[in-house]
């Protein structure tokens, strides 16, 4: 597997997808996702100017950055579904959550960032698929739960994320992303809520330059930098 190939190639379909919607590329983070692999492997993405990795399970994450603590700057994005928990082990060390999806999980990361007298960037993960096995707040419940959030100090939100539909039809993937574009204008014209809600974490290997085209401001990509998992 060669990761420093696959990092510039990926940065090239990112500038592509840019220039097809008259973007500018630096709007768009990439953020490679590294569950399941090998801290050695994650060097070699750190190598090619990667600083912050997306990982799933939190005990996990925690592990490699035990592993890899020699290197600078080096910081976690979590992104996948938490458990109250678990909600202590993120808080001590995540520089962001990105699949926050209720009250009852806000509350618990609030008291244990203010515990250990931190504070996390957030993303409301939005389940815009209607899928029923995936997590997210449903697109309709979004508001409530954002302008809920607002009472939580240690929570900064930072915007939104989603996972598409997984279906091969590019029109039903879009609506995806469009929907979650839809909701922050949304949150964005609401004057009761105050944050700015700038990010769109949108798109994965399969569907990242459809997910730039409506506005992604971070793309997960795991598969199409360390290969199959
Ligand atoms: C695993 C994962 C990704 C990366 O998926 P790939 O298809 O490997 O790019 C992105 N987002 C989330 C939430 C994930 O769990």
């Amino acid at each position: 597997m060669d990761i420093a190939a696959n990092v510039a190639a990926v940065r090239v379909q990112i500038a592509d997808a840019c220039g097809r919607v008259g973007r500018d590329p630096a709007e768009v983070r990439l953020l490679p996702v590294s569950k399941t692999m090998s801290p050695e492997l994650i060097r070699q993405a750190y190598a090619v100017g990667c600083r912050r990795f997306g990982e799933s399970r939190a005990q996990e994450a925690i592990l490699k950055a035990e592993q890899l603590s020699d290197l600078d700057d080096l910081s976690w994005a979590m992104i996948g579904h938490l458990q109250t928990n678990k909600a202590a082990l993120v808080a001590r060390f995540a520089g962001e959550f990105q699949a926050l999806d209720s009250l009852r999980l806000a509350a618990e990361l609030d008291r244990r960032l203010q515990a250990v007298d931190r504070q996390l960037d957030v993303l409301v993960e939005v389940n815009t698929s209607g899928d029923a096995s995936k997590f997210g707040v449903p697109v309709d419940g979004a508001p409530k739960l954002v302008a809920g959030l607002q009472a939580f100090d240690a929570l900064r939100v930072r915007g939104l994320m989603t996972i598409a539909s997984r279906s091969s039809d590019p029109k039903r993937v879009g609506d995806c992303f469009q929907k979650l574009a839809q909701l922050r204008r949304e949150l964005r014209d609401d004057d009761t809520l105050t944050g700015d809600f700038g990010e769109l974490s949108m798109g994965m290997s399969s569907d990242f330059g459809l997910a730039i085209e409506h506005g992604a401001t971070v793309v997960r990509i795991g598969r199409g930098i360390f290969g199959a998992r």
